[in-house]
């Protein structure tokens, strides 16, 4: 007997008197076949929360179980595209801010007639199991594909096809189990985007994921397989950062979910990226980047979709042994888009209407991140960068405070500071990194012996700033001693010269971790000679009449990338501008 539609409340769908169907198995709702998850099982009522618009589906259509989970197709073809939230191809950027995807339609997530240039690495007899690398294809001019046995294969290669070209969706080798069953492989496989791909085990976080931003890698650093919130109100800078951070990190690949946000802006981002170069190689950036997009007007379950599919996105390059970053932009329409099903079902809201497994949802997203040894002994990571964007700037609302919990990096953007044109808006007081003193080892061996203790005396001079600035507040800086103005100098130095960064300056767009350590160090070097003067009571007025403090913020314009060795010219340099005081 067929299964016949009782209820529609936007994106949600009822059936009654069923037992067809299993809790988060795919099904294909109404004559358009459209695609949606059954989020509800009850004895009267099946519950299904449908991925597409479901203007014009009526009562008693009918609705069909696939016996599956709501999957994604793994195999080449992913990078460079750019795919909808459910993993369907967005051919044309237009698609974004017209009607789309027509609904129901189903079209292949990988190109069905693609063909590939594959080289095997097993041969008829070897033992296979889930995770093994048995084929090899050059995917884009950056990145080599790594295909691998599906999971619940385990046995002998009966049969492999030759070297040569072959599209994602044939068989190309046959292997058969123990209890001689033969399983068919392809370059492409499903995977259920709710369950996090399986590993062989995690390994400690050692490695930061460099950024080329200053005041993230050199004072709240994010590791590699690590995890971060970007928190910011509207316009404090979020999605620029992001973009930097995709254009600029070390990650061999690239996811970008844009999440609910407006149709104009995700295009936006996606003309950006398609222009955009890879620094490191010159080839397309798109070569090593994927983007999934869900605008604001696309069906809101396919945005609480998006993110998933994006995670499973990255633990698949990861499985290959590459090492990823995904950027989720925003995770604070994700949330809403709970919310809304939540809302529909008539869940019993939890704090400002969000459902009362907000928090599990959060986290189940953030454990996703980690660096590890994979299934067939490579080691990849995934690293998490989430933006949340609370109404009105305001962090106590849930979804920030919930993020808070389950990410060690907090990168605090700060409206305030936007405003005041301090880029990245990075509020220093209020971000942290709980990453350092897994990547001490990783810097001294790396970066010099001193660069955390650099590191930790810029943010001493900032947080003395801090306080200085409430006593400044009520008295005026011109009763402070003198070794406390010296303090707001250097800290004015530490904050312009060095947290601010120009995303639009040729140089200063990207700075090595070199470059940043040895501006430190010259900041430091101008602190000490500083201090000597004052010591020796010469008014911090005179100080700053040479010019010093200028000559310093102007470091990161002075000194080009090609010549960080500039750096070591500036303690002579300083103390050749003190030296006209005395
Ligand atoms: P959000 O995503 O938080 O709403 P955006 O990232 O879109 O904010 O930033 C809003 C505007 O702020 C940008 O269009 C740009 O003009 C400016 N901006 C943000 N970050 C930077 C930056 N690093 N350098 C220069 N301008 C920036
Ligand atoms: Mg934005």
């Amino acid at each position: 007997m067929a299964n016949l539609i009782y209820s529609i409340n936007g994106p949600v769908v009822t059936v009654k008197d069923t037992s067809d169907f299993s809790m988060m198995e795919m099904v294909y709702v109404g004559h358009k076949r459209l695609m949606g998850e059954v989020i509800g099982i009850t004895e009267e009522k099946t519950t299904i929360q449908v991925y597409e618009s479901t203007t014009g589906l009526k009562p008693g259509e009918e609705v069909v179980g696939s016996k599956t989970l709501l999957s994604v197709t793994l195999g080449p073809g992913i990078l460079s595209n750019i795919f909808d939230g459910i993993e369907r191809p967005l051919k044309d950027i237009q698609q974004l801010e017209g009607a789309f995807i027509s609904e129901g339609q189903s079209i292949t997530s990988l190109d069905k007639n693609k063909k590939w240039n594959v080289t095997f690495d097993v041969k008829v007899n070897d033992e296979v199991k889930g995770g093994t690398i048995f084929a090899r294809t050059k995917e884009t001019d950056l990145i080599e594909h790594r295909s691998m046995i599906p999971l619940e294969v385990e046995g002998k290669v009966i049969e492999v096809k030759p070297d040569g070209e072959y599209t994602a969706y044939e068989t190309l080798l046959r292997v058969e189990d123990k209890t001689g069953k033969v399983h068919e492989v392809a370059l492409s496989q499903k995977w259920p985007i709710k369950v996090p791909r399986p590993i062989k085990h995690r390994r400690p976080i050692s490695i930061p994921l460099v950024t080329g931003q200053r005041v993230l890698d050199t004072t709240f650093p994010i590791a590699k397989g690590g995890a971060a919130a970007v928190p910011g109100g509207f316009g404090a800078g979020k999605t620029m950062l992001q973009h930097q951070i995709a254009k600029w990190c070390d990650a061999d690949i690239i996811v970008y979910v844009g999440c609910g946000e407006r149709g104009n802006e995700m295009t936006q981002v996606l003309e950006e990226f398609s222009e955009l170069v890879d620094p490191r190689t010159g080839k397309p950036l798109l070569d090593r980047t994927v983007l999934i997009a869900n605008t604001s007007n696309m069906p809101v379950a396919a945005r609480e979709a998006s993110i998933y599919t994006g995670i499973t996105l990255a633990e698949y390059y990861r499985d290959m042994g590459y090492h990823v970053a995904i950027m989720a932009d925003s995770t604070s329409r994700w949330a809403e888009a709970l919310r809304e099903i939540s809302g529909r079902l008539e869940e019993m809201p939890a704090e400002e209407g969000f459902p009362a497994y907000l928090p599990s949802r959060i986290a189940q997203f953030y454990e996703r991140s980690g660096y590890v040894d994979n299934l067939n002994d490579t080691e990849g990571s995934v690293t998490i960068i989430g933006a949340v964007s609370p109404q009105g700037g305001d962090f106590s609302e849930p979804v920030t405070q919930n993020t808070k919990r389950f990410v060690r990096s907090f990168w605090a953007l700060d409206k305030s500071l936007a405003y005041a044109r301090h880029y990245p808006a990075v509020n220093w007081n209020q971000s942290y990194s709980e990453y350092v003193d897994d990547l001490s080892a990783w810097y001294n061996k790396n970066v010099a012996r001193d660069f955390l203790s650099l590191r930790d005396e810029i943010i001493a001079i900032l947080h003395d700033e801090q306080k200085l600035n409430e006593i400044v507040k009520l008295i005026g800086s011109d009763v402070l001693p003198e070794d406390q103005k010296l303090t707001l100098e250097v800290a004015k130095v530490i904050r312009v010269g060095f947290l601010q960064q120009n995303a639009f300056h040729a140089d200063d767009t990207y700075v090595p971790l070199e470059k940043q350590y040895k501006m430190l160090k010259v900041i430091s070097y101008l602190n000490s000679a500083c201090i000597k003067l004052v010591n020796k009571r010469i008014p911090v007025s005179l100080i700053s009449n040479t010019g010093v403090f200028d000559l310093l913020i102007k470091i990161k314009y002075d000194v080009p990338n090609n010549n960080i060795a500039m750096l070591d010219e500036y303690p002579a340099k300083i103390d050749e501008l003190l030296a006209t005081i005395v």
